[in-house]
């Protein structure tokens, strides 16, 4: 007889709520998480102001003892874009966390807050939850986080956290951009998606159909609603954060992040490095999607579509990033990841059929 040997282990957090003024119910979550009583809260300068004092009150209110950190990422262009977070706030977070004996973090802020909350918990092996108070990208329920290091952008091993709460009444405050990006960046599922199948069938890669149907659906879901995701609407932030939770747990129901991260995300990390702070992760990731889907020979006028219908970029111009750097990011997208097969192939592209696909695609 066969002997089977084949096991895996998912985690996925415990509790997801997704509304309109949910904050309040920081508390029950925390209750839940008992015996923890001592709390390290994570933020930025921003994030305090939008929802971490309030939490603050309410935890100590509830008996909790709440220290907090309150993290410099300084804003790289007005409003919009924090910068990268480093391994530097990882370790701030690490020795606040140690000194005041918490018992777990709680990271309120965006997608840069939030990572670094992740790889702390990690080192911590400790909890947290997951207070999104913005949504430029998928990573608010991932077991991965991205951190800058001196090369650009790295994606690191973290934990999912216990529990998401994500006030729906909140995020619709932060700036449009973030949330076009969030889904852009959802969107861009479809081809990681297509190069992880290309991998199974090229490189005997393990691929799980339950983490890439969940992929695909949460894609499909925004681009059935692309007319309804526009700003000033908290039912867009709604669809939107679900998608976004749902393409999380892909990652975790594959233990990697196959299922959201392809070609086009290598092509957006090599912008990180070669044109940094120019664009969102998400709307760098769209934009790949885009020539990769071209590439797959799919339906890459469908994504393009959607993204323009949500208000993403969809061009060069739109990144605010030149033409001549979109060429390099695609030649050397294949360099970031050499051990991810996708449709790049092992060489990449020559530069060449880097502007024949972006021209094509009318990215350039
Ligand atoms: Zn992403």
């Amino acid at each position: 007889m066969e002997r089977f040997t084949k096991f895996k282990t998912m985690i996925f957090p415990r509790e997801v709520i997704v509304g309109h003024n949910t904050t309040d119910q920081i508390k029950g979550i925390c209750n839940h998480l008992a015996p923890s009583t001592n709390v390290l809260l994570v933020c930025d300068k921003n994030t305090k102001k939008i929802s971490g004092d309030r939490i603050e009150k309410i935890l100590s209110g509830a008996g909790y003892e709440v220290n907090m950190v309150v993290l410099s990422l300084p804003l790289i262009k007005r409003d919009v874009l924090p910068a990268w977070p480093t391994i530097r706030e990882v370790n701030t977070v690490i020795k606040e966390a140690k000194k005041t004996s918490s018992d777990f973090l709680l990271g309120v802020g965006g997608g840069s807050v939030i990572d670094v909350t992740k790889c702390a918990t990690y080192e911590l092996s400790m909890n947290f939850v997951s207070v999104p108070t913005s949504a430029s990208h998928d990573g608010m329920a991932s077991p991965r986080a991205s951190l800058k290091d001196k090369k650009g952008s790295i994606s690191k091993s973290a934990v999912s956290p216990m529990a998401v709460l994500a006030d729906t009444a909140v995020i619709m405050k932060a700036p449009y951009r973030m949330l076009a990006s969030g889904c852009a960046d959802v969107i861009s599922n479809l081809t990681a998606v297509k190069d992880w199948e290309l991998a199974h069938r090229l490189k005997d890669e393990e691929f799980s159909t339950f983490a890439a149907s969940l992929s695909t659906t949460s894609s499909q879901l925004l681009l059935d609603k692309a007319e309804d995701i526009r700003t000033g609407l908290e039912e867009a932030v709604w669809q939107a954060i679900k998608c976004m939770v749902v393409s999380g747990v892909a990652m975790s129901v594959a233990g990697n992040t196959r299922p959201a991260s392809g070609a086009e995300h290598m092509f957006s990390h090599m912008l990180d490095s070669t044109a940094p702070g120019k664009a969102l992760h998400g709307e760098q990731c769209g934009v790949g999607s885009i020539m990769m889907m071209y590439l797959h020979g799919g339906d890459w006028q469908l994504i393009r579509d959607a993204l323009k219908m949500i208000g993403a970029p969809t061009t060069a111009k739109e990144l605010n990033i030149p033409k001549k750097k979109i060429i390099q990011a695609l030649m050397g997208a294949q360099k970031i990841r050499p051990d991810r097969y996708t449709i790049l192939g092992e060489l990449g592209l020559t530069e060449d059929a880097a502007k024949k696909l972006a021209k094509i695609t009318g990215v350039i």
